[in-house]
């Protein structure tokens, strides 16, 4: 099962969230039907925008989002508090060719465009207040490092991201996901800030470990080397959508009389897609009638 750790090492001046998100990123796979380089991609965002969010307050909801030029299109991951996330990309299909080290081309499908954080707050409890939006320009495209760059320009918290995506041939086409945030808080130590980004930028793959079995802790030994830290809080994550069919028929309840009577008699029926998840809810014509039935 996916997991998801909080700690903090050097008297709480640094904090530190890692996740192993195979069971995430398989989903998401399976769900979109993703090209080897989208699920790279959808991977790597779903997994940084799941540790990014479990930062933000019960009731709040986090959405990050690539407004791109490239083949991709488009990638929007959305997380909660307690541990979701969901997300999609606009062209699942996007398949360029490797780069010369044999690695799938994230940034080459991502391009140019924004990298775009959203925290809406007392969101599952209706009170809805003006959502905060940040937006920096995508400078990489390999997702961990845009992660970090919006964390140190809008956010003004120095931080180091790593995030990795590890597919296979066959199902469930992912042999590993998992990632690490750390974060510099006010009054980090100069000198433990350099001994972390040392430390990661030569950190091994995250996903090899994890596919030899590594969980949240160990990744973030591996990205604290010999720093100590100390783990706060365990949970299990997941990828989890918000829709169901009682909320499609409640959308088809919210039309007009004379759009609910035509998708009775013309379209005999009603299809809904969910674009997070893909998942589709279809309403017979005697689902509609009963709706307008409790309409009027
Ligand atoms: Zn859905």
């Amino acid at each position: 099962m996916d997991k998801l750790i909080h700690a903090t090492a050097a008297d709480g001046t640094v904090r530190v969230i890692s996740a192993v998100t195979t069971g995430i990123v398989a989903e998401a796979i399976r769900r979109h039907g993703t090209s080897p380089t989208v699920s790279a991609a959808l991977g790597r965002m779903l997994t940084g925008t799941l540790l990014l969010g479990s930062t933000i307050k019960e009731f709040d909801r986090l959405t990050a989002k690539i407004d791109c030029s490239g083949e991709v299109g488009g990638i929007t991951a959305e997380a909660t508090k307690i541990g979701t996330v969901r997300g999609f990309v606009k062209n699942p299909i996007a398949e360029p060719p490797p780069k010369a080290n044999g690695k799938f081309d994230v940034s080459g499908i991502v391009g140019d465009g924004n990298f775009v954080v959203i925290r809406e707050a007392g969101f599952e409890i209706g009170f809805r207040p003006e959502p905060y939006v940040g937006s920096v320009p995508i400078v990489s495209g390999e997702i961990a490092e845009d992660f970090a760059y919006y964390l140190a320009k809008s956010e003004q918290i120095p931080s180091a991201v790593l995030l990795g995506v590890l597919l296979q041939n066959s199902e469930p086409f992912v042999a590993a996901s998992g990632g690490v945030l750390i974060q510099m808080m006010p009054g980090a130590n100069d000198h433990i800030v350099t001994m972390i980004e040392d430390t990661v930028s030569r950190a091994p793959h995250v996903t090899e470990l994890v596919k030899e079995g590594a969980g949240p802790e160990d990744l973030a030994r591996v990205a604290l080397g010999v720093i100590d830290f100390e783990v706060l809080d365990e949970r299990p994550v997941s990828f989890q959508c918000t829709c169901s069919l009682e909320k499609a028929a409640g959308m088809i309840a919210a039309l007009g009389e004379d759009e609910i009577r035509a998708m009775i008699e013309e379209d005999k029926g009603a299809v809904m897609n969910c674009g997070f998840c893909n998942e589709t809810y279809s309403l017979a014509t005697s689902d509609i009638e009963r709706l307008l039935g409790e309409n009027r």
